[in-house]
Parts: C-alpha cells; sequence; structure tokens
C-alpha cells in the first residue's frame, strides 16, 4: 500500500475528525472550551503513539481560571536521529457573526464539503495534518526524526497565549524543530511564504471643554482630529501608496502599504440603545483614533512610526493649540522564508508530484503565527500551508472542501517522506 492510499481510505476518518473538532465552539473571544478541544486531540494522538504535553500559558492576555489558554504539543521520536517536523495549527475560532444558513457548530456534511466556524480556518487543516501524519508513521514507523503536532490557542487575537508563549518556552528552537508547516487555509496548491508588518497605534488631539454656544471659548479637539485626517489624505496615503514591495502578497492591493483607520472616537459618548436624550452642548476636548498601519518587509518600522510622528509634530508648528499623544499598541514585525528554505524546497516538490502542477507562492496581507516562530524562536523554516480557501475564513456558511483536505494530506505526507525517510 502506498501513503496515498492510505490517506484516501482514511476519508471517512478525516471527515469525523473534522466534525469532532468543529462541533467543540472554540471561541475567541473570550477562548471557550481550549481545555476540551486539547482534551480530544490528546486522546487521538496519545492512541496513535504520541506523546502530549499540555501546555497553559499563564499571565498571557485573556488567560484566567474561567477562560484558561491551553495548548497541546504532540511529539513522535522516530526510530533513529533526524529533523523533526512540526505542524502548528490553532484551534481557536472567531466569533459566529450574522447570515449563516446552517449551524455553525453542526458539521453538516454536504457533497464535497463541511460545513461550521473554523472549517476552512483551521480545523480542516489540523484534520489533514493529523491523517498526513498518523498515515506517515503507519507506512513508515522506523522513520528518522521526529514529528510534532501543536494546537495552540488565540492565533486570531495575535497568538500571545499560543505560539508565542511556546516559542518563549523553547518550543520553536531550531536544535529542537527544523521544519514548520502551518495549515492555514492558503488552498492546496500556494505555499505562503511570509507576510506583511503590522503597527497600530491610538492618536488622540487635545481641545478644551466649552459651551456650544460659544465654541470660540474652547477648542474643539474633532476639527484638530480633522486636520491629522487631512494630512493623511493629501501626505501619508499618497507616499503608501508609491511603495510596493517585492514579496508575492496576495490580493495584489496588498503589495503596497496600507493603513485602515480602524476606529474614532470624539466628545459625548455614544446614546445607548432606547436613550433619546438630545445632546449636551459642549465642545469636545478630546478625540481619539485607531490606526491599523500595514507596512512593507522593506520599510524599516523606525520609518513607518517616523512618519505618522512627523506629520503629527508638523501640525503642532502650523496649527494653533494642536496638541497630540501617540500611544503605541501594537506591533508586528513581517516575516519572510527564503524560497530555497528547504521546507519550500521539499513542499513544492511534494505538491509537483502529488497534484502535477507548479505551486504559486504567495504571502499573507495579514499576519498569522509565523511572527512568533521567526522572532521569538529564531526559527526561518517555516511556511503556511493547508487546505480551504482563504476568502472563506471567518465567514458565514465557512467550509473546507473533503477532497482538498485529502489531496493536502497526501502533499504533507509526502513531505514527512521527502524529509524523514532515506
Ligand atoms: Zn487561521
Amino acid at each position: 500500500m502506498t501513503l496515498d492510499t492510505r490517506i484516501q481510505d482514511a476519508r471517512d476518518d478525516l471527515i469525523q475528525l473534522t466534525q469532532a473538532l468543529i462541533r467543540i465552539p472554540t471561541l475567541n473571544p473570550p477562548g471557550e472550551n481550549y481545555a476540551a478541544i486539547c482534551d480530544y486531540l490528546d486522546h487521538r494522538l496519545s492512541a496513535f503513539g504520541l506523546e502530549t504535553e499540555w501546555i497553559r500559558a499563564e499571565g498571557a492576555p485573556g488567560d484566567s481560571d474561567a477562560y484558561p489558554r491551553w495548548n497541546l504539543v504532540a511529539r513522535k521520536e522516530g526510530k533513529s536521529k533526524g529533523d523533526c517536523v512540526h505542524f502548528n495549527s490553532h484551534h481557536d475560532v472567531v466569533e459566529v457573526g450574522a447570515g449563516w444558513t446552517r449551524d455553525p457548530f453542526g458539521g453538516d456534511v454536504e457533497d464535497d464539503k463541511i460545513y461550521g466556524r473554523g472549517a476552512c480556518d483551521m480545523k480542516g487543516g489540523l484534520a489533514a495534518s493529523i491523517i498526513a501524519a498518523e498515515a506517515f508513521i503507519a507506512q513508515h514507523p522506523d522513520f528518522q526524526g521526529a514529528i510534532e503536532i501543536s494546537a495552540t490557542a488565540d492565533e486570531e487575537s495575535g497568538g500571545y497565549g499560543g505560539v508565542a508563549y511556546l516559542a518563549e518556552k523553547g518550543y520553536f528552537d531550531p536544535d529542537r524543530v527544523q521544519h514548520v508547516i502551518i495549515p492555514e487555509p492558503l488552498n492546496k496548491d500556494r505555499i505562503c511564504l511570509g507576510h506583511r508588518g503590522g503597527w497600530w497605534a491610538e492618536i488622540e488631539t487635545k481641545g478644551e471643554i466649552a459651551h456650544g454656544s460659544m465654541p470660540f471659548l474652547g477648542d474643539c479637539a474633532v476639527r484638530h482630529m480633522g486636520a491629522v485626517l487631512d494630512k493623511f489624505e493629501s501626505d501619508l496615503y499618497p507616499a503608501m501608496a508609491a511603495r510596493t514591495t517585492e514579496m508575492p502578497v496576495v490580493p495584489e492591493g496588498a503589495r503596497s502599504s496600507t493603513m485602515n483607520i480602524n476606529s474614532i472616537h470624539g466628545g459625548m459618548n455614544e446614546p445607548g440603545p432606547g436613550d433619546t436624550s438630545l445632546p449636551a452642548h459642549c465642545v469636545p476636548d478630546s478625540c481619539r483614533i485607531v490606526i491599523d498601519r500595514r507596512y512593507l518587509i522593506e520599510e524599516p518600522l523606525e520609518d513607518v512610526k517616523g512618519e505618522v510622528i512627523a506629520l503629527l509634530e508638523g501640525l503642532k508648528e502650523t496649527r494653533p493649540n494642536f496638541e497630540y499623544n501617540l500611544r503605541e499598541m501594537n506591533v508586528v514585525i513581517p516575516s519572510m522564508t527564503d524560497a530555497d528554505a528547504p521546507v519550500v524546497r521539499t513542499v513544492t516538490d511534494a505538491i509537483r508530484e502529488t497534484l502535477g502542477v507548479e505551486p504559486e507562492y504567495v504571502a499573507s496581507p495579514g499576519s498569522y503565527d509565523q511572527k512568533h516562530i521567526d522572532r521569538i524562536g529564531k526559527l526561518k523554516n517555516c511556511i503556511a500551508y493547508g487546505p480551504g480557501v482563504l476568502e472563506l475564513a471567518h465567514k458565514p456558511d465557512e467550509w473546507v472542501g473533503i477532497t482538498d483536505m485529502i489531496d493536502s494530506a497526501k502533499v504533507m505526507g509526502k513531505a514527512l517522506e521527502h524529509l524523514l525517510t532515506k
């Protein structure tokens, strides 16, 4: 029997495994059922002879006794020394949202699709990697090196209670793990080499409260923010649009620098539901925006921050009474694995051999857990590769294709053969 046949024969098992994972609603926030999904995977992988380890990310954002941040790492040693291949999947899913025509935690199967929140992002990928690893171990019981499968928390909220925590504890040290494959839904014939960077900051403009009938006695913070937004439109956005990256980011619009203005708040609070009172007449003394700046690997982070600060300092020079605060909220560094890295070359060959096509190399506009493996783990040999259509992630009626899961499991299995057998 070939490895491909073994994986093909595991079709029903793969479907049931994916359904079982979808039926554990690991919603994040707040971080529900993390222990339940680790427990399920622990039973599954222990039964297959993997050593499992539970790691709680104590003190990570969101970790509490009500919502503990549980992670599971499972490892199978081969018969002789060799590289370790690690499959990392996040087990959390985002909120359900509106617009579903199916039970988001039902795992309905229809035609070639399994439906549910997290089906494509990324319980289908997790299931495919488990089937691939199990079939490989059955096929090559005397393989060399080691295989690891991890299911980690909180990717959807930055990965601090998941991969970042594990990386800090040494789980991704290059002397322990040599190749990392993250089965995020990038499609079965694409290899994702990395992602852009991100910088999040809150900008506040200051004013002075006064009666709304005599605004000249105060100073309107919202008007000051208007001047900031005006500068963004006239200077910052054109400058960002003119910069492009060599990284193969998809969709192509994300090959330039981008910035989303995430929120804006100024003056009185929004009235609550059912509150029909009229506004009090005040000049707002504070206005805040949150910016979500995605930057290119070619842009130094200091420049990204520097150009926003220069713009604000410029307004201080030219605009009477302009005062601001800038508070950095988060930073994500860009990450890009070399196209010549061993894991890239191996998965490229596996896609060619299994699917008979040339893989497409892509990079992600947003980020995923590769950033932590790169920056904290110092491990550069990492890609995202897995089944599913990226555009379905976080959408209603999310699904993953069964044939796609089988095909990508075959690619993963083939990659294991290349890396862990002679
Ligand atoms: Zn994901």
